[in-house]
């Protein structure tokens, strides 16, 4: 699904990313830790295509393809998904009708007619039953007033509707509310498929009692250091990030 190759990247001439290699398959959750300024954020941003980072070096293949050309848009129609997609505000705009527009928007972009307004009902149910979300939320103003976790509530309802092939959630290391891990983990451990990957960045192991990685990396002065399974992320929560540091001048 996904795979990086010697990446290298940069922002206002500083090096952040140094020869990052990842791969990641359809059906598989990744877990990307590391410590603070690792790079994690670069990293998501970079897959999503946001500007401010020049790609010096490297590859970034999705199903094979080479995406580094591609506008941020182009990547959401191929199926990136990334977190905090729509932080916006928009007033008089329901979560419901943004979502909706959204979905078409990137029919349009595939050559594809708009959804049947029955058969987005249908979705729009079965994914808020899935995700335990109820009407009233469906019907608020996008973003408005929300809590940290309607927030993402939201962000978890949009990824379950544009069914991505490749997730990326940065829970950034502003700690996440027990409210909103579950959420999250929950939303997370639902959309696992055998067509997509999920890819969770987080600093806190925490979120990973809840959601299960099939492999978890860490990330460290802009490479994955090291790999391993979920026994990784209990060693780090453990242990801290220090002794990888000491691993890798040894
Ligand atoms: P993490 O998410 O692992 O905490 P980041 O990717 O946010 O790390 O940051 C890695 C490094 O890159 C930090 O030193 C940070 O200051 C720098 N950095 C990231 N984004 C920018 C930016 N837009 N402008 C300047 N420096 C940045
Ligand atoms: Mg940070
Ligand atoms: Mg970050």
């Amino acid at each position: 699904m996904l795979e990086i190759k010697d990446l290298h990247a940069s922002v206002e001439g500083k090096e952040i990313l140094k020869g990052l290699n990842l791969k990641v398959n359809a059906g598989e959750i990744h877990a990307v830790m590391g410590p603070n300024g690792a790079g994690k954020s670069t990293l998501a941003n970079i897959v999503a295509g946001k500007e401010d980072y020049e790609v010096t070096k490297g590859e970034i293949l999705l199903e094979g393809e080479d995406i580094e050309e591609l506008a941020p848009e182009e990547r959401a129609h191929k199926g990136v998904f990334m977190s905090f997609q729509y932080p916006v505000e928009i007033p008089g705009v329901t979560v419901t009708n943004f979502m909706k527009t959204a979905i078409n928007e990137t029919r349009k972009a595939q050559g594809l007619e708009e959804m049947p307004a029955k058969d987005m009902l249908k979705k729009i149910r079965e994914k808020s039953e899935l995700l335990e979300i109820d009407r009233k939320f469906l019907s608020r103003s996008l973003n408005e007033g929300f809590s940290g976790g309607e927030k993402k509530r939201n962000e978890i309802f949009q990824m379950a509707m544009m069914e991505p092939k490749l997730a990326i959630l940065d829970e950034t290391d502003s700690g996440l509310d027990i409210d909103a891990l579950r959420i999250v983990a929950n939303g997370v451990n639902r959309l696992k498929s055998e067509d997509n990957a999920i890819v969770v960045i987080t600093h806190y192991q925490r979120l990973l009692d809840h959601i299960v990685p099939d492999y978890v990396h860490v990330l460290y002065d802009g490479k994955i250091v090291k790999s391993g399974t979920k026994e990784l992320a209990l060693e780090l929560e453990e242990k801290g990030y220090d002794w990888i540091k000491e691993e890798i001048n040894a």
